[in-house]
């Protein structure tokens, strides 16, 4: 039997839980569907990945992660914007993600902060940004990834991406 130990571009699968500083839980992995990644693409917050390098099948890593390490420090405060500039049947909601378009054309993430009116304030800041994460994660899979997947750079099949 091997046993894979978690390093660049394993594909690893992981339950997990996380939770703010206050101990209520933000996020949580559903029962039966492990949260899956190639690892060192920072395709999960880069202080719990760093946490899960050398790991193996059955270790639990529990790890507070700073904003620095986490989804980055807040960056200005949110703006008002008129409902017009959305969609007409757009979902306006606090939390909710649009990506927005810089005048040269580059994508770029917004978050719904607040709703009052006709009046609808945007953030640039994840609406995780600025908190410290509290991670408990339990590794459930490691493996080797594909050639394929190496030159994606990302994980195919169940949890990854499927092309079609
Ligand atoms: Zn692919």
């Amino acid at each position: 039997m091997s046993l894979e130990t978690i390093a660049m571009n394993s594909v690893v699968q992981i339950n997990y839980v996380l939770r703010g500083d206050d101990g209520a839980v933000i996020d949580q992995s559903e029962p039966g569907e492990p949260l899956t990644y190639m690892h060192g693409h920072h395709q999960i917050v880069v202080g719990l990945e760093n946490a899960l390098a050398g790991k193996n099948v059955g270790d639990k890593v529990e790890v507070k992660v700073q904003p620095e390490e986490g989804y980055g420090r807040r960056d200005g405060t949110p703006q008002p914007i008129d409902r017009s500039a959305f969609p007409a049947s757009a979902v306006l909601e606090p939390g909710t993600q649009f990506i927005a378009r810089a005048p040269d054309g580059s994508p770029f993430p917004i978050w719904i902060a607040g709703v009052s009116g006709n009046t609808i304030f945007i953030d640039r800041n994840h609406p995780l940004a600025g908190k410290i994460l509290h991670f408990t994660a339990e590794v459930t899979g490691v493996r080797q990834a594909t050639a394929e997947e190496l030159s994606h750079g990302h994980v195919h099949g169940p949890g990854g991406h499927h092309h079609h």
